[in-house]
């Protein structure tokens, strides 16, 4: 039935009352419109990629028997020895390579700072200021290089991103170890700088390209590792060096795995070669590693660190390191400078862990025996499966898979301890060679 009307027009009511009618029905027709135009797996986590490859990986490991070697709970310090499940295991996955964390005097100076500062700086230091213990651990890390300054940021990783991504631009280029670790190729692509591989530790072919590309930049960036963590072995640093003075770049190397390790102190890849603080303009290290904490540094000249106090988006926007850590980096780094004997201890393991790996045919690429030592397996599969067997026969190691690694490159990594005894290395050793026999 129509409305009555009341002359030529609508009236004002009705007029509502269609314009009503109109839009519901819109609605009506534009709501499975919408729903067929944006796909589910738009809308939905459980079919974005990552996840279902995740789901992939974890149907293939349960159909081959192969239990997840991930996120497995210690319920102790990680040292040599370390409690799965009630059962202990010889450790070999854990980067603590001098033994600090879990130390008394590291744990004792922690304990101290929560007593004084409390658990939490709560905010930036630029906006809400610092503790002594910040400064003191970042002037004993510049001295450690012979460098100017040092500041450190509460996460590694957060450390290469920010600083990387802070410095360089669209119109500079970074050029990169292939083998360089996430964080380094986070912050070149944050950046905005053109970003290119090198091929392992190949100065040769880093010189070509510098030769044929440096005049198109601005600002380069060579980036290394001190311990590549990977294949374990290192860069001929002093080539690398003479590379960037004649080429007029900057270099930077992460220390990550060689602070603690390399040298005859500890004191990195710096102390290994005899090189000067100021040959690399930026060292980056970790604090989660041979120091024992949270965190990560940059050390050089003040002009570096200066700019990056103030415009190193993971520094100025975040929380200034937690008290106890700043406490364990720094007590860890003094144990270390007092007992020079764990490094020593260290290196010799795991000397003693790739010749007897050579001697027994594991293939252990190569590895210059420093802290770190890989079995390659060859195949992600072979390589889960070697990583079960060494754990049911007490061993904890952790397996390198495809994508983390080209399939053929899947393999074991063993991270050597000071802690560590010769029979346990003798005894990891036979059984890893018994187990890859047995594949
Ligand atoms: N650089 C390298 C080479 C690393 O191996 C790592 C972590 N393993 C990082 C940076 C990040 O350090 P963190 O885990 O302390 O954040």
């Amino acid at each position: 039935m129509s409305a009555p009307r009341k002359g030529p027009g609508l009236t004002a009511e009705l007029k509502e009352q269609l314009i009503r009618q109109v839009m519901e029905r819109r609605l009506q027709r534009a709501a499975p419109v919408a729903e067929a135009a944006v796909p589910e797996a738009y809308w939905r986590f459980s079919l974005h990629p990552g996840f279902r490859r995740l789901s992939v990986l974890r149907e293939g490991g349960d159909l081959l028997g192969i239990a997840n070697p991930y996120f497995r709970s210690h319920e102790g310090v990680a040292g040599a020895l370390t409690r799965i499940d009630g059962r202990d295991y010889v450790n070999f996955s854990s980067y603590n390579y001098l033994g600090l964390c879990g130390d008394p005097a590291v744990n004792a100076a922690a304990k101290a700072a929560i007593d004084r500062f409390g658990t939490s700086v709560s905010a930036s230091r630029l906006a809400a200021g610092e503790r002594p213990l910040h400064g003191e651990l970042e002037r004993a890390l510049a001295e450690a290089y012979g460098v100017e300054d040092c500041v450190a940021f509460v996460s590694g990783h957060a450390t290469n991103v920010s600083t990387i991504g802070c410095l360089f631009g669209p119109k500079d280029l970074v050029l990169h170890d292939a083998l360089a670790h996430n964080s380094v190729l986070q912050g070149a692509e944050l950046s905005g700088a053109q970003r290119r591989a090198f091929p392992h530790n190949d100065w040769g072919v880093l010189d070509e390209i510098l030769e044929r590309e440096r005049r198109n930049f601005e600002r380069v960036l060579i980036v290394l590792e001190g311990l590549y963590s990977m294949d374990g072995d290192f860069p001929d640093l002093p080539r690398f060096v003479e590379l960037k003075r004649r080429h007029r770049a900057f270099l930077m190397v992460d220390e990550a795995h060689s602070f603690g390790t390399m040298g005859r102190s500890g004191l990195g890849i710096r102390e290994h070669f005899g090189l000067e603080g100021a040959d690399v303009d930026i060292w980056m290290g970790t604090l989660s590693k041979s120091l024992a904490g949270c965190g990560g540094f940059i050390a050089g000249e003040r002009a570096l660190t200066d700019n990056l106090r103030f415009a190193a988006p993971g520094f100025v926007y975040s929380v200034g390191m937690a008290p106890p850590l700043a406490a364990a980096s720094l007590a860890a780094f003094e144990r270390m400078r007092a007992e020079p004997g764990r490094v020593l201890a260290l290196q010799a393991r795991a000397a003693q862990f790739l010749h007897l790996a050579r001697e027994a045919g594991v293939d252990v690429g190569p590895s210059s025996g420093i802290a770190i030592v890989p079995a390659i397996t060859g195949s992600s599969i072979g390589a889960a499966r070697l990583s079960q067997a060494l754990f049911r026969r007490g061993i904890n190691v952790q397996p390198i898979l495809y994508p983390a690694v080209p399939e053929n490159g899947a393999r074991l990594r063993f991270f050597l301890s000071s802690l560590h005894s010769e029979e346990q290395v003798r005894n990891a050793v036979a059984v890893l060679a018994e187990e890859i026999e047995a594949l």
